[in-house]
């Protein structure tokens, strides 16, 4: 595998990067994929000089599988960090790098309406450490400035899970890094495409790549991006033992997914946007959470991707709605080519510790929507037929 020319590479725009890889043996366009468990050393010295860490062949593929290593190199450049590091889902990224961050006794503020397990890992696995979470109103620099006191970690999602809420990025770094504070940000409804943290003054960038990056809803991934030594210090004390690496293969989807990702970005937003201002002047939609439609100031956005949530009025009956739909599927998850819905209420009569639906508020009236690839016409005929039909 060699690097394309370093200094012919940085004048490209994005998606011309993002398109071409490495070169690769035999002219092969595609990466390799390296379905091996051990890479094996052609003589003594050359295996001595890897343990001493005085070469970069692979070794492992717990630690370091070359395709995997590739989509790694390629999103660490993606997002503006030094490293990254590929996990077998989000949730193991999200785990990894709060681990490496926070340990007993230390506190970490988390901003409300973080994804559901985020909220579980926090409130209930990481007690287990002498990990204390605050969660707090993200919105506001005066409440995160007071939590922001003693802590060791901040975690931010933005926009946030369901209601789509923003934090203000470069301000909340601003103080983080006043008050000694590592910053982590979920930033997997944007996509590296339409919002860069790092840039912002972000320490951690998280993904869970099963959504936008795969884009294919083929894929359960995860990534955490960096300076190298946020990544080094998960890499060395915290992955090899958790051992949740992402496989050769689902990397390379990653890396086709990848190709796609600006693309299908700007149709996402082109659509869900479409989509969120027409709900919002459609008579028995009570309100419509998408960070366009009222845009911050202070926003680090630079677009908007397919998630939103809308509020279905009194008189709209969910069940009904959510059955009329006929290209809508229902299903969890988001970030595919194909539209979903996810009404509120299936996750606030979910069963089980730590429910951050209800500890959140999240009105029982939302649907959550992701929109898909397909014609925004056909979407929108569909909504309003499903709307129209589950009328009292
Ligand atoms: C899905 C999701 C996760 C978890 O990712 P997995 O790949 O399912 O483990 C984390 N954060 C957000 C915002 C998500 O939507």
């Amino acid at each position: 595998m060699q690097q394309d020319d370093k200094s012919q590479h940085e004048e490209l725009s994005e998606s011309t990067r993002l398109v071409h890889d490495a070169r690769h043996d035999r002219g092969a366009i595609s990466p390799p994929i390296y379905q091996s468990s051990l890479f094996s050393f052609t003589d003594y010295d050359s295996m001595i000089a890897r343990f001493r860490g005085d070469s970069d062949h692979a070794l492992y593929s717990r630690v370091d599988n070359p395709t995997v290593v590739e989509l790694q190199k390629k999103v660490a450049q993606l997002e503006g960090g030094e490293a990254c590091l590929a996990f077998g889902s989000g949730m193991a990224a999200i785990s990894n790098a709060i681990l490496s961050v926070a340990g007993p006794g230390d506190k970490v503020v988390c901003v409300n309406h973080v994804y559901p397990d985020t909220y579980r890992f926090l409130r209930g696995f990481c007690t287990r450490f002498q990990i204390e979470s605050q969660f707090v109103d993200g919105s506001s620099l005066a409440v995160l400035e007071d939590a922001m006191q003693g802590a060791k970690l901040l975690y931010l999602e933005s926009p946030n899970s369901w209601v789509m809420g923003e934090q203000n990025l470069r301000a909340i770094a601003e103080l983080a890094k006043k008050y000694g504070v590592v910053t982590m940000i979920d930033n997997s409804w944007a996509s590296p495409i339409f919002q860069k943290p790092l840039a912002a003054g972000i320490d951690l960038v998280i993904h869970s790549a099963s959504k936008y990056i795969s884009g294919h809803s083929d894929v359960v991934a995860g990534l955490v991006v960096s300076s190298t030594e946020h990544i080094n210090a998960i890499n060395r004390h915290i992955s090899p033992f958790l051992g949740g690496k992402l496989s050769a293969n689902e990397a390379w989807l990653l890396l086709r997914g990848l190709r796609t990702l600006p693309l299908r970005m700007r149709q996402h937003q082109e659509s869900a946007l479409e989509l969120a201002h027409r709900l919002q002047g459609y008579s028995r939609i009570t309100q419509v959470n998408h960070p366009g439609l009222d845009p911050l100031p202070t926003s680090t956005l630079t677009g908007y991707s397919g998630l939103f949530s809308f509020e279905l009025s009194e008189g709209i009956d969910i069940p009904t709605f959510c059955n009329a739909l006929k290209l809508f599927r229902m299903g969890v998850s988001w970030g595919g080519f194909e539209s979903l819905v996810m009404p509120a209420i299936s996750v606030l009569n979910q069963v089980g510790e730590f429910n951050s639906a209800i500890d959140f508020g999240v009105s029982p009236r939302v649907i959550r929507i992701s929109i898909g690839l397909e014609d925004t016409e056909d979407l929108w005929r569909d909504l309003k037929n499903a709307i129209e039909s589950a009328c009292s």
